[in-house]
């Protein structure tokens, strides 16, 4: 599986370390693509700033994608999207009842950055979780339909990933229409190596349904390896042919299917 395209990789365009030359020089290691965030702070604020980050990354020889905040991002001109490699959309957080509910310290603890997730109790009540589940399928819904999205980013990162046993923190119904909007977008599942997700039930079920993927390290740093995410693919028994090599699921896997 040493072809794989990694399009989640994040350069110092937003928060990322190193620079798009440098980026662009680790291709050579294996083939990965550019997706800084969109929008981030005072470096890719617009669309001037993300045509700008376009064309800088493109003459040096990269695929170029972004990743888009759901939720948060303002729609995409059609003409900035369709001249965007692919598009990831990923949920950083989720808005309930005018409340930005932020991911961020879940994230730091997902990923081993910090040892204890201290809002665990605040994320085990049941109306909560209920509510932010719902509220991730809409966005998902919406970066569909309205954003024109082609992969889902850490499809089932959310602050309820720090709590423990996927299985039990996203009931089966859940994960299923997750996968079904989806399928039915044409879209694919991302597997990210930082996060760890989505966990292998989840691949199995969303290869049962019929879904492209995409692979993903979301590094910030050097350019690491794959052994996760390979780790993960085997476990599932993922088809090589169903995943994406950095364009969009159209390009690169509907015409070889129909
Ligand atoms: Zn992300
Ligand atoms: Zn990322």
């Amino acid at each position: 599986m040493s072809a794989l395209f990694d399009h989640h990789v994040h350069s110092d365009r937003s928060d990322g370390t190193v620079s798009l030359e440098g980026r662009a020089k680790s291709v050579a290691i294996r083939p990965h693509g550019v997706s800084d965030h969109y929008p981030w702070r005072d470096k890719l604020r617009n669309e001037n700033d993300l045509k700008r980050y376009l064309e800088d990354a493109s003459r040096l020889g990269l695929r170029v994608g972004i990743e888009y905040d759901l939720g948060v991002a303002p729609p995409l001109s059609a003409g900035l999207r369709e001249a965007l490699h692919y598009v990831i959309g990923a949920v950083h957080q989720v808005e309930i009842d005018g409340n930005w509910i932020r991911y961020d310290d879940a994230g730091a603890y997902v990923k081993g950055r910090t040892k204890l997730f201290k809002q665990a109790e605040r994320f085990s009540d049941p109306e909560l979780q209920r509510r932010i589940l719902e509220r991730t399928l809409e966005v998902v819904a919406q970066g569909i339909d309205r954003d024109r999205i082609d992969i889902l980013g850490h499809p089932t990162f959310s602050a309820l990933q720090a709590l423990g046993d996927p299985e039990r923190v996203y009931p089966e119904e859940w994960q299923e229409r997750l996968i079904a909007l989806c399928v039915a977008g044409g879209i694919a599942i991302e597997i990210n190596e930082s996060y760890g997700v989505p966990h292998r039930e989840f691949l199995v079920r969303a290869a049962r349904a019929g879904a492209f993927f995409s692979v993903g390290t979301d590094t910030h740093f050097e350019l690491k390896p794959l052994d996760k995410t390979e780790a993960m693919i085997a476990a599932a028994k993922l088809r090589a042919e169903s995943f994406l090599g950095g364009s969009r699921p159209r390009i690169d896997l509907r015409s070889s299917t129909s």
